[in-house]
Parts: C-alpha cells; structure tokens; sequence
C-alpha cells in the first residue's frame, strides 16, 4: 500500500467512516488528494450523503407518525378513570 496514495476501495471505506466517526488528519489528507483525481470516489462521496440525509429524514418521519400514535398521558389517566367508573 503506497503511503500517500490510496485505493478506490480504501476511499469508500473512508467516505463511511467520515460520516459515522470522522477522519484523522492523516486519513482525511490522504482521503482528500485522492478524490480531488478521482471522479468515481469523488461521486460516490456524494451519493453517500445524499443516501445518508434521506435515511435521517426516514427516522424523522417514522419517529414523528410514532409520536402522533401514541396518546398524551392525560389522555390516557382520562380513558382509564372513565373505564373505572363505567363499571
Ligand atoms: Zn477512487
């Protein structure tokens, strides 16, 4: 493995590790001069965020239909004391 110079595959594995942990400044000098001459890496970065933002906006919105789901506490205490005394 040269030093300087790294991989197509290494890249990808930097463009993840990027997103989840950060890069140290070696692996982010090494990562950079790679994808300024490599229009794939340089792309598939770029794929990767987009990728990246639409599975947050996912949770997000999955997060928020649970939310809307589930009853606010005073509601629930209101529908168990009216089951209580409905008996
Ligand atoms: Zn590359």
């Amino acid at each position: 493995m040269n030093i300087m110079f790294l991989s197509c595959k290494q890249v990808t594995e930097l463009v993840e590790k990027k997103q989840l942990v950060g890069l140290s400044t070696i692996e982010s000098m090494r990562f950079r001069l790679h994808v300024v001459m490599c229009a794939a890496c340089k792309s598939y970065e770029r794929q990767s965020l987009l990728i990246e933002q639409a599975l947050k906006r996912m949770i997000q919105v999955s997060r928020s239909d649970k939310d809307a789901a589930q009853l606010h506490p005073d509601t629930k205490l209101k529908i168990l004391e009216k089951i209580k005394t409905s008996k």
